[in-house]
This record gives structure tokens, C-alpha cells and sequence, in this order.
């Protein structure tokens, strides 16, 4: 029997707004140290009231838009109440039935080719405190730091749209790029301003209602959401041919182990006893606000890659890489800024964020957002290659050099000497000493075998570092081998 697997996802990204989502304390609580950004609001005291952050409404409407939502009039935040110590109130505001945004899409690109997945809601609430566990034989204890209770979340309910961990990768990748653009939040899945809890279920292939699902949490990175929903497929797909059923309940990924373990049964919507916020009342959300906030909607990754195809000339598959992530598309455009506007040159640009630097950051996992060659050090070295004074394989090492010390690349150019050398006098000793030390390759060339040329040029630039210009060392191996063709007997 073949199985679909059928995915959907929910994410929760903290807002980047100044102050949190009901009180007035700073809601940059990374920073601070434990339990000191707190008040009676979201320490959770009697009688303390809740007042609603404008602005993060403001940017969960803006992401709505443009995620193609509908904005309702009517929204009003309810209470969701549950029994957890990182809970100051026992309840958490959240919104129930009246979300802020309903009925969007994302559009994915995937090896399927391209796909639209369906946002059921984007919603906002408040993020609980942070609890740490210090477990010891005979019992041990707790800790709660209250600094994140309050801090406004922001989550985004997609469809059982997606048919595999791949596709799913693919939306959380485009959500989150795109939720940079809009600026709402660092995104940062490390420090889980940006979450993601996986709802997957299999079917028998073909059949159009959906199995059983569990919920899985605790993925802190892309590829554990990657990993875990392929781990979740195959093991639910050994449960059914063993003739059981999958048991809906909630699972954690376990990252040492790479697998999922069972946490709890699934709690239903009526466990949770919502009910509306009576310390709040209902948003009438002004059609012309929402118009307002639509036209301060930013460029998105799909309207740059455009103006790039069209500006630079750029090909669609390179438009795109460039603009997958903002920090990507804002570094490029730093770039391309410091010179006249040219394809040539934004071209250029492009190949080496793309190819070398690209190569470089990866192997750090680095983003290009902390790169230690900057836009400008990066169009010097473009300059260096445009003027001449050094080849294309030098500025490589170049690039290396300024990537790894973060020097500018003509200190490093002046520093190391790596000029390129275009006088015929002093490449042809070189070019002597090549050939000398290679007779098997010259009489290959002279037997008629002309790639041996190639191969001589390549020692020339490896005696001269690279230094002589490679369209000379390639001349000049040329007019000697003719050379030795007269001299032969
Ligand atoms: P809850 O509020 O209990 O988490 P929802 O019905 O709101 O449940 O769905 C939560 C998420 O689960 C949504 O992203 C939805 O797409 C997804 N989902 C619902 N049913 C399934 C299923 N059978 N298989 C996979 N995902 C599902
Ligand atoms: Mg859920
Ligand atoms: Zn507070």
C-alpha cells in the first residue's frame, strides 16, 4: 500500500514590537536579566488590567495582507485556560473564533513545481513565561523567569496542505522570509522567535479523507522540523501496517535521539474552556486602517526578484536566490548601490554573493547578514579585477583573505604584493622553467596534442602565484612551444 503523508503546520513568531503585548514593559526580554521585565500585568496580579499593543495588531494585520488573508471587522481576544506554572494568570489570552486574519495562502515553489498552501488564520496572543527544569533524585525543582510572559505571539495556522517534510520546509522557509521583510520579527528559531508545532497524518494514496494526526513540538531549527516529520511519517506508516491506528496525541522531538516520543493525549478546544476576555473589548478594525496599513506594506521577495530580472538584467533563478532572504537582497543592494548602475557589474555582484562568499558563509553556517566581508570590501574587489590589478583566480584567494581577517581588499592586495604581473620580462623566465621542467608536456604539444598547452599555462601560474596575467602566460607558452617546433631537428 502506498501512503500520502498530509502535513500542517503552526507557527508562533514573536513580535518585534517595543513593549509587550498588554502592559508597557519592554518586550526585548532576551537581553535582561531574569525577572526584571515584569509588572502586575504580566506577572499576572489581581486586579492588574490588560491594555492592547496597537502595534502588534498593526503587524499581525500587515502580515494577514500579505499573506492574502481576510481582515474581519469584528476580532476580540479570548481565554484559554490551562494549568501550567509558566501561566501567571492560569490563563492565556489568545483569540478563539474572531481571529485577525482568516482565509490567506502562502505560495510555495517545490520539486512538485509550484503550489499554493492554504492560511486558515493568523492570530494574536501572548507568549507564557520560560521555565527551567533542574530534575534531582528525591525531586528537585523549577524555575520560572517571567521576562517573555506577555510578549506578543503572533501565530499563523496553515491548511493540511502540504504532502511532505519537504514542502513543509519550503513554506516555513518562504513564511519566514517573508515575515523579515515585513519586518515583525527577528525570526531568530534559536532563541524561539520563530516556532513551528507539525500536525501530520497519512492516508492511504488516493483516498480524499484525512487519518489521524499527531501534533509534534520541540524543534528548535529547520531541519529538525525536516527531520521529524520524516521520522513522524515512517513511524506512523509501521503502526498502520501493523495493523493498529495512530493515537492522536501530542509528540516531542527529541534531538539527540532524532525521534519523536509520546508527551501527552491531545487536549480538545473544550479543555481548555475559551471564553471571551472580559477585561477587553472586541477590535472594530476600520476598513480604511486596514487599507492604510496595506499601502505601507513593504517590497516583498517576489516584487524584488522582479525589479532585479528587470533593473539588472538578473536571471530568474539568480533573482531568486538573491531575494530568498531579506539580508540576502538588502546586502546586494548595498552593493549594487556603491557603483553606476551596470548589469555587468550587478551581474558580477551577484556571481560572487552567490558562488564564492556564498561557499564561505556555509561552511560556518553563517548568515550573510553578519559577514565579515562587507558590500563595500566586497565592490573593491570587484574593482581590483575590473582595473586589472589582479586576476579573477587571485581575487578568490583574496576574498578568502578578507573573509577570513576582515581586511579591505586592496590593504590585502598591497599587503601580500598579490599584484598582477603583465611585463613580458618578468613572466617568461617562468614560462622557461616550465617548460624545462616539463619535456613530456612539450612533446606532447609538438606531437600534436595542443590541450598540453593548458596544462603548461597552469604551471606558469602556479610558479608565478598566480600573479601573471593569464591571457600573457597563456601567450607566452604558446610562442615558446612554436618556438621549440623551429628549434627541433
Ligand atoms: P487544534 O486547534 O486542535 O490544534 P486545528 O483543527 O486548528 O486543531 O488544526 C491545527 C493544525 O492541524 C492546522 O494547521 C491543520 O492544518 C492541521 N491539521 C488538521 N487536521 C490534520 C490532519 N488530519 N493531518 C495533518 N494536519 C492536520
Ligand atoms: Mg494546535
Ligand atoms: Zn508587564
Amino acid at each position: 500500500m502506498e501512503y500520502e503523508t498530509v502535513i500542517g503546520l503552526e507557527v508562533h513568531v514573536q513580535l518585534q514590537t517595543q513593549s509587550k503585548m498588554f502592559c508597557s514593559c519592554r518586550a526585548d526580554y532576551q537581553s535582561a536579566p531574569v525577572n526584571s521585565r515584569v509588572c502586575p500585568v504580566c506577572l499576572g496580579l489581581p486586579g492588574a488590567l490588560p491594555v492592547i499593543n496597537r502595534r502588534a495588531v498593526e503587524y499581525t494585520i500587515m502580515t494577514g495582507l500579505a499573506l492574502n488573508c481576510c481582515i474581519p471587522q469584528l476580532t476580540k481576544f479570548d481565554r484559554k485556560n490551562y494549568p501550567y506554572p509558566d501561566l501567571m494568570k492560569g490563563y492565556q489570552i489568545s483569540q478563539y473564533d474572531l481571529p485577525i486574519a482568516v482565509d490567506g495562502h502562502l505560495d510555495i515553489e517545490c520539486d512538485g513545481g509550484p503550489k499554493s498552501v492554504g492560511v486558515r488564520r493568523v492570530h494574536l496572543e501572548e507568549d507564557v513565561a520560560k521555565m527551567q527544569h533542574f530534575p534531582a533524585d528525591g525531586g528537585g525543582y523549577s524555575l520560572v523567569d517571567v521576562n517573555r510572559s506577555g510578549v506578543p505571539l503572533m501565530e499563523v495556522v496553515s491548511e493540511p496542505d502540504m504532502r511532505s517534510a519537504e514542502e513543509a520546509r519550503a513554506y516555513l522557509m518562504n513564511l519566514h522570509s517573508m515575515l523579515q521583510y515585513l519586518g515583525v520579527t527577528t525570526g531568530n528559531m534559536q532563541d524561539g522567535s520563530f516556532r513551528c508545532d507539525a500536525n501530520i497524518s497519512i492516508r492511504p494514496k488516493g483516498s480524499d479523507e484525512f487519518g489521524t494526526r499527531t501534533e509534534i513540538k520541540n524543534m528548535n531549527s529547520l531541519r529538525s522540523v525536516f527531520q521529524a516529520l520524516n521520522f513522524e511519517a515512517e513511524r506512523q506508516r509501521r503502526v498502520v501496517e501493523a495493523g493498529d491506528r495512530v493515537v492522536q496525541e501530542t509528540r516531542g522531538w527529541v534531538e539527540e535521539r532524532a525521534v519523536t516520543v509520546s508527551q501527552r493525549s491531545k487536549e480538545e478546544a473544550h479543555d481548555y474552556r475559551y471564553f471571551p476576555e472580559p477585561d477587553l473589548p472586541p477590535l472594530d478594525i476600520a476598513p480604511d486602517w486596514v487599507e492604510e496599513i496595506r499601502t505601507l506594506l513593504p517590497e516583498l521577495a517576489p516584487q524584488r526578484c522582479a525589479r532585479y530580472r528587470e533593473d539588472y538584467g538578473l536571471s530568474e533563478y539568480d533573482a531568486r536566490l538573491l531575494t530568498s532572504t531579506k539580508a540576502m537582497a538588502d546586502y546586494f543592494e548595498r552593493a549594487v548601490a556603491l557603483r553606476p548602475a551596470s548589469e555587468a557589474f550587478a551581474k558580477q555582484a551577484s556571481n560572487w554573493m552567490l558562488g564564492d562568499l556564498s561557499g564561505l558563509l556555509n561552511q560556518e553556517n553563517r548568515d550573510i547578514a553578519d559577514s565579515p566581508v562587507s558590500p563595500e570590501h566586497l565592490v573593491e574587489l570587484i574593482g581590483l579585477v575590473d582595473n586589472g590589478a589582479i586576476s579573477t583566480t587571485m581575487a578568490k584567494t583574496v576574498l578568502e583573505e578578507a573573509y577570513a581577517s576582515g581586511d579591505s581588499p586592496s590593504r590585502i592586495v598591497e599587503q601580500r604584493g598579490y599584484t598582477q604581473i603583465s611585463d613580458t620580462s618578468s613572466v617568461e623566465p617562468s614560462v622557461i622553467e616550465a617548460l624545462d621542467a616539463n619535456p613530456r608536456a612539450v612533446a606532447d604539444y609538438l606531437s600534436g596534442k595542443e590541450s598540453a598547452a593548458k596544462f603548461l599555462v597552469g604551471q606558469v601560474m602556479k610558479l608565478t602565484r598566480g600573479q601573471a596575467k593569464p591571457e600573457l602566460a597563456n601567450q607566452l607558452v604558446t610562442d615558446a612551444l612554436e618556438r621549440r617546433r623551429d628549434e627541433a631537428p
